[in-house]
């Protein structure tokens, strides 16, 4: 399908802005809501982005063309001549680029920035770029996007509500790891069932880990809860970053592989993260502290390179990625208990809820089968969901 014509879009217009502002709104008065934090990266501009927006606008006035970004099979068949690098963070005018180790601006021609695009910003976190050296600039060591190596995963979420533009969160991620505590803050099961949910939806492999296990006893609902999920095949690791237990295993999860991090705030992401590097943690906190307030944090998406292979790209604001467009209709597939079930209720249109006369889900749920904590976070995302 090709994308929405959508030639006008230049940064955020006020009425965008307005209707974000109202559809946020909307979403905090919900007392039933678990999505206060979905919406922290969406949050109004501040005065220097709203600033900068308007001075993009006024740039990108005079260029017409529409030409698509070019996308390479392979890095072997790059222009010639250009650098190869990882993009570690995009910014609203520019991005960052890791080529041979040395960091790179790296600036997109105007061309990319304007006329009828899929996605918010052509290049994302974790793409291998090729970029020429511009010549002719005051600052030193300055490049521009010449070309993408295709994508083997694409992390996104839609750029504006009721929107088919995409904005891409991460490029070439490999895993995406959902971290809860055992306790202090207590887990939601439907948290961990969103970031399933959303790894599903970009094939993208989903991993639990369940940190601060030296707070729960052998036996306790964390360890029924992993134990759930790996019969339902997902890798599930136990953790302690204060007593150092399994930091082990996590530090080989992540080795060699690109990987998203997302987590509630205090459940002890920096803490793991640190056992495996001394200082990484530290720096995510400062990135996600100077940009969480609910201020922007779109443009923070930032990759780390680990000393020991691979890299680890922290997000805030993940739950509500992946779950646009989703169709109340289409939850149930992602509950693999639940999904063998489909078409087996008295209605076909049956919702699983318990409003249904005839449901089979319903009933392996009464059976035992289904775990309660499990069908309890279908039907609350299932009532978030638009249609
Ligand atoms: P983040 O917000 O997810 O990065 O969480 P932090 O790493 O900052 O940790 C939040 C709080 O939980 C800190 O006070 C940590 O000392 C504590 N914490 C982290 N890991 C553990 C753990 O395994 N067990 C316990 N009991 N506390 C932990
Ligand atoms: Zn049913």
């Amino acid at each position: 399908m090709p994308p929405k014509k959508n030639p006008k879009r230049r940064g955020l217009s006020k009425s965008a802005r307005n209707r974000r502002k109202n559809e946020i709104a909307a979403y905090e008065n919900n007392p039933d809501s678990d999505t206060e934090h979905d919406f922290e990266d969406i949050d109004e501009l501040n005065d220097e982005e709203e600033r900068l927006v308007t001075e993009f606008a006024k740039e990108q006035e005079h260029v017409e063309s529409d030409r698509p970004v070019d996308f390479y099979k392979s890095e072997d068949n790059f222009p010639e001549g250009a650098l190869k690098g990882v993009v570690t963070s995009v910014h609203r005018r520019n991005f960052i680029t890791l080529s041979d180790g040395e960091e790179l601006i790296c600036f997109l021609p105007r061309r990319l920035m304007i006329g009828e695009r899929k996605y918010k910003h052509p290049v994302a976190v974790g793409d291998v770029v090729a970029v020429e050296p511009v010549e002719n600039v005051t600052q030193e060591k300055q490049c521009m996007l010449v070309g993408i190596k295709e994508r083997k995963s694409l992390l996104s979420r839609a750029a504006h509500f009721k929107s088919d533009q995409e904005q891409v969160i991460a490029a070439n991620i490999d895993q995406l790891i959902v971290v809860v505590a055992a306790a202090e803050p207590a887990y939601k099961i439907r948290f961990i069932d969103r970031v399933i949910i959303t790894a599903e939806r970009s094939q993208i492999e989903c991993v639990i880990c369940i940190n601060k296990i030296d707070l729960v006893a052998q036996g306790d609902d964390p360890y029924e809860v992993a134990e759930f999920y790996t019969k339902l095949g997902y890798k599930v690791l136990m953790l302690s970053a204060k007593e150092n237990k399994g930091i082990e295993e996590f530090q080989q999860l992540l080795e060699n592989k690109n990987s998203v991090l997302t987590g509630q705030s205090g459940v002890g992401k920096s803490s793991l993260l640190n056992a495996v590097q001394p200082g990484l943690g530290i720096k995510i906190n400062e990135v996600s502290k100077k940009t969480g307030k609910g201020k922007h944090t779109t443009t923070s998406v930032q990759m780390h390179m680990l000393n020991f292979g691979g890299s680890v790209v922290d997000t805030p604001g993940i739950r509500s990625f992946g779950m646009h467009e989703l169709l109340k209709a289409d939850l149930v597939a992602y509950y693999p208990e639940m999904a063998s079930y489909i078409g087996l209720c008295r209605f076909n249109n049956c919702s699983h809820t318990g409003v249904e006369p005839g449901c089979k889900i319903m009933e392996a749920l009464e059976a035992g089968v289904i775990d309660p904590r499990r069908h309890d976070s279908y039907v609350s995302i299932y009532e978030t969901l638009k249609i």
